[in-house]
């Protein structure tokens, strides 16, 4: 990033700036570690599937326990 006091680029890992000594701000961080709307949305991806699951199984498994007897 470029130093707010000066102007002059340094390396992403620098916390202070080479040229003047300057604190350089922190960088941003590169994910949000904890968000609760994607943890929401993968709780429902994962109860969407085991529903889907359960009814193919429910509907699977008198047809394989029943051996297609079928009329
Ligand atoms: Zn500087």
């Amino acid at each position: 990033m470029d130093c707010p006091n000066c102007g002059v680029y340094n390396p992403e890992d620098r916390t202070v700036c080479w040229r003047c000594d300057q604190e350089l701000p922190k960088p941003k961080p590169p994910k949000e570690k904890k968000d609760p709307a994607a943890l929401q949305r993968r709780m429902w991806i994962i109860v969407a599937i085991a529903i889907a699951l359960w009814i193919v199984l429910t509907w699977l498994l008198p047809v394989l326990l029943g051996g297609g007897a079928t009329p």
